[in-house]
C-alpha cells in the first residue's frame, strides 16, 4: 500500500473506531453501560473510569454526595462537561435517580452537535480573554522574584 493510502486508511479506521468501538466494563449496570456506549470511544473511556471510581468511593466508606441535580461542582464536571464520579455515585446508590433518559440525552447531544469541538471552543474562549496589562505582568514578575 502506498504511504498516502495507508495514512487515509488509518484515519478512516480511527474514525470508524471512534464511532463504533465499545468499552467493556465489569461491575457496571447494563442500563448505564448501554448509555455509555452511545458516546464516542474516548468519552466512553472517561465515563467508564468515572463510573468505576464509584466502587472506590464505596470501599473508602464515602457517602453519596446528595446532589439533587446534574450540576456538580467538581473539576472534572466543569472541565469536560461530563458525568463525574459524584453524579454516578448519587445515581447508583441513592434514591435520587439523576441519570434519566433526558439527562443522558442532554450529554449525548453535546457530542452529536459538535463532537470534540465542544472542547476546542472552550479553549478559544480562554485565549480570547483580555491580555494582562504591562503593569500586571510586571507585578507578576515582581511577585515571582519575591518568592525566590
Ligand atoms: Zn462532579
Amino acid at each position: 500500500m502506498a504511504p498516502n493510502q495507508k495514512k487515509s486508511a488509518d484515519s478512516e479506521y480511527a474514525a470508524f473506531e471512534f464511532h463504533t468501538k465499545k468499552i467493556s466494563i465489569v461491575g457496571i449496570g447494563r442500563d448505564i453501560l448501554d448509555k455509555i456506549h452511545k458516546f464516542p470511544f474516548p468519552v466512553q473511556q472517561m465515563l467508564g473510569a468515572k463510573a468505576c471510581a464509584v466502587e472506590g468511593r464505596i470501599e473508602k466508606g464515602k457517602p453519596a454526595t446528595g446532589l439533587t441535580s446534574l450540576d456538580c461542582s467538581c473539576l472534572f464536571y466543569h472541565f469536560y462537561l461530563l458525568l463525574c464520579r459524584y453524579i454516578f455515585h448519587e445515581h447508583m446508590y441513592s434514591i435520587t435517580k439523576l441519570l434519566t433518559t433526558s439527562a443522558w440525552r442532554r450529554f449525548l447531544q453535546m457530542f452529536q452537535e459538535c463532537g470534540f469541538e465542544v472542547y476546542i471552543r472552550r479553549e478559544i474562549v480562554k485565549v480570547d480573554a483580555p491580555e494582562k496589562t504591562k503593569a500586571e505582568r510586571a507585578s507578576d514578575n515582581q511577585r515571582k522574584v519575591c518568592y525566590k
